[in-house]
């Protein structure tokens, strides 16, 4: 299966692409991940997004897309991959089928995440991140079983710099600008499912779930 999910920034494309990578057995590809794993670990492409995202803005083209295509040279990808994040504009969304063309493995499916304005702050706001593994727990909807520590690897979770108010506002101008765009560009590709994803997680994998073998048998 190779899938891309698209939705707003907090529309619960990282916590879905983790139950998803794990029933289909693929990889979980979160550019968003990458560029913080980077900047943790000190290097030069984390150092170069930090400035754009901390503002809320698109880390650049040529950053963004040179990182994905070594990432899509890996041998792990054969069977598949699920992209969280990417594309994130229509360059991107172009740069990503041209890769794609050579290997002759198009995108499968783009699964839409449709979420109201009011949820997306309300979890963007709460969100609590680990430090460790970026897995993503919510003050109030996805509370950890022990105060400010991961449920998965024990990790501290602290708050993005990229989730207070004045970045997240940002954030949903630039999705709507640069991003709403690419769910035009994989409907003309026919390959765009949406589903809603308000409700509890649970219930959003098993919609998502449901979609996709409802496509991939309407293919068959
Ligand atoms: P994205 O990757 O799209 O930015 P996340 O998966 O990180 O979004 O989710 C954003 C926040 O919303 C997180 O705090 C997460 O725990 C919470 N969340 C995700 N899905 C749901 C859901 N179905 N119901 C309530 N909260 C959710
Ligand atoms: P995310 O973890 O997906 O919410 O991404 C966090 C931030 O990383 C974004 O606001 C951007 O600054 C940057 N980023 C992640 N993916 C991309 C991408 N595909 N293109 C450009 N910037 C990205």
């Amino acid at each position: 299966m190779r899938l891309v999910l698209v939705g707003p920034p907090g529309a619960g494309k990282g916590t879905q692409a983790v139950n998803l990578a794990s029933h289909f057995a693929i990889p979980h590809i979160s550019t968003g991940d990458i560029f913080r794993s980077n900047l943790k670990a000190g290097t030069p492409l984390g150092l170069e997004a930090k400035s754009h995202m901390d503002r809320g803005e698109l880390v650049p083209d040529e950053v963004t897309n040179k990182m994905v295509k070594d990432r899509l040279s890996k041998d792990d990808v054969k069977p598949g991959f699920l992209l969280d994040g990417f594309p994130r504009n229509v360059v991107q969304a172009d740069v990503l089928k041209a890769i794609l063309e050579e290997k002759k493995s198009p995108i499968e499916a783009a699964l839409e995440l449709v979420v109201d304005k009011n949820e997306i702050i309300n979890r963007l706001s709460g969100r609590r991140t680990c430090k460790n593994c970026q897995r993503a727990f919510h003050i109030q909807y996805e509370k950890p079983a022990k105060d400010g520590l991961c449920d998965g690897c024990g990790g501290d979770l602290y708050q993005r710099e990229d989730d207070k108010e004045e970045v997240i506002a940002r954030r949903l101008e630039v999705y709507s600008e640069q991003t709403a765009p690419i769910i035009d560009f994989y409907a003309r590709e026919g390959v765009l499912i949406s589903i809603p994803a308000m409700g509890a997680v649970d219930e959003v994998t098993k919609r998502a779930i449901d979609a996709l073998a409802a496509r991939s048998g309407s293919n068959a």
